[in-house]
């Protein structure tokens, strides 16, 4: 049996490198080996403050640059979450075995409570019991995702093992619920252009999308701070550090220590670093960006694919959830 997968991104907008790189990456190499299973978590996009009028939309953006950037609808299931209403169910159920403490706790609810102090509500703190029941209603056990989602992968297990010790099965040895693991790529973290915190949708000027032009991305990087660009590297900026972090990335190693190397001696010249960096950047979101417009062209033909992955995922969904009523006692007719 292959091992299941389940790995998704919210519905919030345009992906950015750091979602790329510390999911998307992910999910490219695991497509290519096991059972997957991709989606748009728009029930997760409503718990923080959207707009009704764009939620469609950022939904399909999320597809599109799933599909831009390799997800094969041959290799893997993509799925549009709320097409798939057993996530909520399972989420239910399993609400009903994890303490409130434990969510009241949890850093990335204290941070969005702290980003939004006027729309704290239950989906919020409901949020990593959802994402729990995301990935257990297909019984993933890796899930692709950067190293800011390790604290819901342990409540994940955390629920796994409650859910399976409160319910066991009929015979030994087998469980409901395997325990995920998080599928780390090697840039599990990718750090804000701007030097400060990570590269993320929410923070304004800190990311750059897949499908910015090399424009925008020149226009983004501009406005990086950096420094006098000579002197001991223990003390660049947090921009320097991320540029050099960049440059590594889509320049290779020994641009890096080309740069380190002139910083220690000579100087960097910010500018002309930023505009190889710029081109570089775009040369290789360029065939992302070529694929997009094929897609974007093909309305029906993305609709088509959410359809049949859509009806594909609610046929194993509803296994699960069967199995999970069964165990809880429910009467089943
Ligand atoms: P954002 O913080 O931009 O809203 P999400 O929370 O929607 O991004 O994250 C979607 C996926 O992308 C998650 O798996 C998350 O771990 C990953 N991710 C987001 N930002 C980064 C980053 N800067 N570096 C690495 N992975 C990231």
């Amino acid at each position: 049996m292959k091992k299941k997968v389940y790995g998704g991104i919210r519905a919030t907008g345009r992906l950015h490198l750091g979602n790329y790189f510390g999911a998307v990456k992910g999910m490219l190499d695991l497509q290519e080996e096991y059972d997957c299973i991709f989606s748009v978590v728009d029930l997760h996009a409503i718990t923080t403050p959207y707009d009704p009028k764009t939620l469609a939309d950022s939904t399909r953006s999320v597809i599109l640059d799933y599909l831009a950037a390799g997800l094969d609808p041959e290799k893997c299931l993509l799925e549009v979450q709320s097409l798939v209403p057993e996530h909520m169910e399972l989420a239910y159920y399993l609400g009903t075995v994890f303490p409130v403490s434990r969510l009241e706790d949890l850093p990335t609810y204290k941070d969005k409570k702290a980003q939004h102090p006027k729309y704290v509500n239950m989906g919020l703190l409901y949020y990593p019991v959802l994402m729990a029941a995301d990935v257990l209603l297909y019984k993933g056990e890796l899930v692709p995702v950067g190293i800011d989602q390790e604290p819901h992968l342990e409540v994940m297990r955390e629920i796994a093992r409650k859910f399976n010790s409160m319910f066991p099965s009929a015979s030994s040895g087998q469980v409901t619920f395997p325990e995920p693991q998080r599928f780390k790529t090697k840039e599990e973290y990718v750090p804000s252009i701007l030097g400060e915190g990570k590269m993320s949708k929410s923070v304004e000027g800190s990311y750059i999308n897949l499908t910015d032009d090399l424009e925008t991305i020149k226009g983004k990087l501009a406005k990086v701070p950096t420094d006098s660009g000579t002197g001991s590297l223990e003390h660049t900026s947090g921009g320097v550090k991320s540029l050099l972090q960049f440059v590594e990335m889509f320049e290779g190693q020994d641009r890096r220590l080309a740069y380190e190397k002139a910083y220690e001696g000579q100087g960097i010249r910010y500018s002309e670093l930023k505009d190889s960096l710029a081109r570089a950047m775009f040369e290789a979101l360029k065939p992302i960006q070529e694929k997009r417009r094929e897609y974007e062209e093909n309305p029906e033909k993305v609709d088509e694919i959410l359809r049949v992955h859509a009806q594909r995922c609610r046929e194993e969904a509803q296994k699960t959830v069967r199995e999970v009523k069964e165990k809880m006692g429910f009467l089943m007719i």
